[in-house]
């Protein structure tokens, strides 16, 4: 638990949530600013961050919530698509440095979303020169 950390005051109810699901390690809830309305968090109800430092036990609890949201937003708003978004880092756009995934659905009614802008590589050498660096560090 981080005294300071705005989840860890949700988890111990010292601030409120619209509660969608938790059990004893994690808790999934409403975002209050919703990149659209059903925007759910999903969070490890014990302090981790960032998805490098959390272990891969709570990984699985947490990407089994977020299918569970994601069936569950299909199911009760006709969710056409959905997002799943984890960032790590103000680098990355976190805010919140407290593990959480993003389960946001998406409407046909709405445009397509992706908020990235795919570029390209020089060449493949390049593209393999990376999958070469991050294959040899991987543990
Ligand atoms: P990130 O940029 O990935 O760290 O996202 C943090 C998310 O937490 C944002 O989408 C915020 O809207 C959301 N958020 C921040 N404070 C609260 C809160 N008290 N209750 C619900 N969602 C929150
Ligand atoms: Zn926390």
């Amino acid at each position: 638990m981080s005294q300071d950390c705005v989840f860890c005051k949700i988890v111990r109810g010292e601030l409120p949530a619209a509660k969608v699901f938790e059990d004893n390690e994690v808790l999934a809830f409403m975002d209050i600013n919703p990149v659209m309305k059903g925007h759910t968090l999903v969070i490890p109800k014990a302090h981790h961050d960032p998805i490098t430092k959390t272990p891969p036990k709570m990984l699985r609890k947490l990407i089994t919530l977020v299918q569970r949201i994601a069936r569950a937003q299909v199911a009760a708003l006709q969710a056409d698509g959905i997002n799943v978004s984890q960032a790590n880092g103000v680098t990355a756009g976190q805010i919140v440095p407290h593990i959480h995934f993003h389960v946001i659905p998406r409407f046909a009614s709405n445009e397509p979303h992706r908020n990235w802008t795919p570029a390209t590589y020089d060449s493949p050498e390049e593209m393999n020169d990376y999958a070469e660096r991050i294959k040899q560090a991987l543990t």
